[in-house]
């Protein structure tokens, strides 16, 4: 009965993870979930206020495809600021979210056949994406190198069938972030062969110093011509559930993206636009400033409590709000007499035993990885490690 595309497209295993700590808390289990990839805190004030009035003012119409004019406009300044490269309102598109951004960029460049880097471990949807447009994924492995970019291996993946590349900084789930030569040199791979970058940088503010953010285009202006630069409000400004996005790339593709969403789902929702629209306002920056303080203080303690447990090794994270640690040297012990011998047997068994919801890094190609969400609160963080660190002192 399903078409031929189905077959191997299976559910997003972190909404499925998330789904069941869910259901297990419905049924009065105390579970700690670290799947989710979202903050725990309410949106601002100012920007409920801002829906509060859009109902009352009845913005309950479709509006343009790409969306509200103000919005667009002001997201046109604003990537023109933050790039150092002028963008105008047409080259900026408001999306259903990020993930809506990020099909649109895949639906519209990528033919059937071509090739589209991605380096791995990466973000669940991604190469999804990739092959619902007909293209070829390719895998860039990072774990040897602390999940940084290594400008030779990426060189070596290109073929004359390359016609994009998928960078994502901050990084979900690693939470690394790219330092601006590699930027650099991966613009001058972009160049030279030919290929677009699709940009995620969905978790730009929130980067831990010293570590700092480096938007691609602005590095590199040439690269605005080939750079899909995809950003939302989602993360930072606690809107999850609303669904705000937006792309920013030259006119050409802004236009196609338009037609291509205009028979998927019209407009993104018009309240969430004004909600997005307010997100923007300086009113907002002491709301970010206090996301980011609590977001490090749950870093610190999430980095200290992952350290205690045996046998598992984590990398730093620089920005998002994951911890990625390495549970390889869990597998092949045993719990109870059951032998652990998959990250997916581990995440299974860390929900029914320890009621910790982790997702594991299977959903984002890793074989030795779980993925730890830290934006739960502070109390969570340290609960939850505590129970992992338990286990993990447990296994036989
Ligand atoms: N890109 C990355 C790297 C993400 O982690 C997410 C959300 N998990 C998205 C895109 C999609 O975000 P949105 O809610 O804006 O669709």
């Amino acid at each position: 009965m399903l078409a031929e595309r189905m077959k191997n497209l299976a559910g997003s295993q972190t909404s499925g993870m998330r789904n069941k700590a869910k259901q297990l808390r419905e049924l009065g289990i105390n579970v700690i979930n670290f799947a989710a990839g979202e903050l725990d805190l309410p949106t601002s004030p100012a920007i409920k206020q801002a829906v509060h009035d859009a109902v009352d003012a009845d913005r309950t119409q479709y509006t343009d495809t790409l969306g509200i004019r103000p919005l667009r406009e002001r997201l046109a300044q604003r990537v023109s600021k933050r790039t150092g490269v002028p963008y105008s309102a047409e080259e900026v598109g408001i999306t259903a979210g990020a993930k809506q951004a990020l099909y649109n960029a895949a639906m519209v460049l990528f033919d059937p056949g071509c090739e589209v880097i991605i380096p791995a471990p990466f973000w669940v949807t991604f190469p999804v994406q990739i092959a619902l447009a007909g293209a070829r994924p390719v895998f860039l492995p990072t774990e040897a190198n602390q999940f940084q970019i290594d400008l030779a291996e990426l060189t070596r993946l290109i073929t004359s069938r390359t016609r994009g590349l998928i960078l994502n900084t901050p990084h979900n789930p690693t939470g690394v972030v790219y330092d601006r030569s590699t930027l650099e040199g991966i613009a001058a791979l972009a160049i030279k062969h030919d290929f677009t970058v699709i940009f995620d940088e969905c978790y730009e503010q929130l980067v831990y110093p010293p570590h700092e953010h480096h938007n691609l285009v602005k590095l590199v202006p040439e690269m605005k011509n080939r750079t899909v630069l995809v950003n939302s409000f989602s993360k930072t400004y606690c809107m999850t559930g609303w669904r705000a996005g937006f792309m920013s790339a030259p006119k050409q593709i802004i236009k196609a993206a338009s037609n291509l969403q205009g028979h998927v789902t019209s407009n993104p929702s018009n309240l969430a636009q004004y909600g997005a629209l307010a997100a923007l306002d300086a009113i907002n920056e002491p709301f970010l400033s206090n996301v980011q303080e609590v977001l490090r203080a749950r870093r610190e303690c999430a980095i200290r409590l992952v350290g205690q447990i045996p046998h598992v090794r984590c990398t730093v994270p620089q920005g998002a709000f994951y911890l990625f640690p390495d549970v390889g040297q869990l597998l092949g012990k045993r719990h109870k007499g059951k032998t652990i011998t998959d990250v997916d047997a581990l995440a299974e068994l860390l929900l029914e035993e320890a009621h910790v919801a982790v997702v594991a890094g299977s959903a984002f190609g890793s074989n030795r990885h779980v993925r730890i969400s830290y934006a739960v609160s502070t109390k969570d963080v340290e609960e939850g490690l505590l129970r992992i660190r338990r286990f993990a002192e447990g296994l036989e």
